[in-house]
């Protein structure tokens, strides 16, 4: 009755735990369900996620949402599945009572990715476990699979040697990681559909879409902690002849090297974006307006001094910029909206004036909130 009881309690537990992984809403909310609520609610010394990341998709999706969970000594990425295979290797050979490489040899053949349960090999502490400070008594490796594939492993340390004994059921833990590699699988191909919504793909920086939301976030940001934000608005000058007199694959890779060499002169923190057409926005945070005209000055400077070589066409291309450029300042705080379109909309008259001026230049707008952003109080 007491084992039923206990067995009843362990199965709604784990019931618990599967909704959760169901319900995650993000690749990062998964992880941290795995990697902190997961060791919390069964109490585990150590919990590691593995995961093969060949194309290293998965760590560009996790950069571009939560950077922090690269740093996680409990998050594991590999470039192939070799190493994961190794410990696995490694793993069951202690299961069989011999060394990996007689395992290799005989057993091999029918090796097949099951959960393991039991004592650590070295292999595994180094690989799955590296930040733990003593070697575990002992762990739980449930290698992750998606269609007969190996795509990573979620791994459990615990300091009691009763905790994961060789041998016992392995039923239970064996659907949870079944389930979780769906979840893995799923999320990961969501930010990816994701991002690829949220990036320009010619050129491969941020889309205008992108752009307006962080636009609007910053702008709200900047106006509580009293920090200046200013705002980039680029054409290319002429850029129409580009495509009139070498093709529309030459104006696109004008473009592409516009955006690199303007990509090169950007802060970590500031954003660059496609617009439209020949049209870059650059979001620059905490950035008064004397360096805002100094970052673009930067930006022009590097694109009229640089010379483009594409090997289909005999002559080099001399491409040239304008930019308009504005900086927040004398908001108030208690009406932030629409401040974002209005620094776009000033930097943008700010550009149409470098234009009218001969290109190749730089203009400023002074900011001021328009009539109709400042009465709707
Ligand atoms: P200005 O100096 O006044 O900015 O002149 P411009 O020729 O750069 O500007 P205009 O707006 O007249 O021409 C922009 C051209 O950019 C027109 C459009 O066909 C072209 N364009 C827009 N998007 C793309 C693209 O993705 N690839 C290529 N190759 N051309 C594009
Ligand atoms: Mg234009
Ligand atoms: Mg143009």
């Amino acid at each position: 009755m007491t084992q039923a009881q206990k067995n009843e309690a362990k199965l709604q537990k784990l019931q618990q735990q599967e909704i959760l992984l169901i319900g995650a809403n993000s690749l990062p909310e998964l992880i941290d369900i795995v990697l902190q609520q997961y060791r919390d609610a069964y109490e585990l010394d150590y919990v590691s996620l593995l995961l093969i990341d060949k194309d290293y998709e998965i760590r560009h999706v996790v950069e571009f949402m939560s950077p922090g969970l690269l740093r996680l000594a409990t998050l594991i990425f590999t470039d192939s599945h070799t190493m994961l295979e190794n410990v696995l290797i490694a793993q069951a050979a202690i299961k069989e009572k011999t060394n990996p490489v007689d395992f290799q040899k005989t057993l091999f053949p029918n090796f097949k990715n099951e959960p393991y349960l039991g004592k650590c090999s070295d292999a595994c502490r180094e690989i799955l476990f590296p930040s733990i400070y003593k070697k575990p008594e002992c762990v739980a490796v449930l290698p992750l699979m998606r269609h007969n594939k190996l795509i990573g492993s979620l791994n459990l340390a615990s300091f009691d040697p009763a905790r994961f004994i060789s041998g016992t059921g392995t039923n239970l833990i064996q659907r949870l990681s079944s389930i979780l590699a769906v979840c893995i699988e799923n999320a990961v191909n969501n930010e990816k559909l994701k991002l690829l919504g949220l990036t320009d793909a010619l050129t491969g920086i941020h889309n205008r879409r992108y752009f307006m939301q962080r636009l609007e976030e910053e702008v709200v940001r900047g106006t509580r902690q009293d920090l200046p934000v200013s705002c980039l608005f680029i054409d290319i000058d002429h850029f129409k002849s580009f495509n009139d007199l070498y093709g529309h694959s030459v104006g696109d890779e004008v473009l592409r090297y516009v955006a690199n060499i303007i990509k090169q002169q950007m802060r970590l923190s500031d954003v660059l974006a496609r617009y439209g057409g020949e049209e870059f926005s650059v979001l620059l945070t905490n950035t008064d307006s004397e360096l805002a005209q100094e970052i673009a000055e930067r930006i022009r400077l590097s694109i009229a001094n640089a010379i483009l070589r594409v090997d289909s066409l005999p002559d080099d291309l001399h491409v040239t910029v304008s930019i308009g450029c504005t900086t927040m300042k004398d908001v108030d705080k208690q009406n932030t909206t629409s401040l974002g379109e209005s620094l776009l909309n000033l930097a943008d008259q700010a550009l149409y004036v470098s234009k009218d001026s001969g290109r190749n230049c730089i203009n400023v707008a002074d900011f001021t909130v328009p009539a109709m952003a400042q009465a709707t109080h």
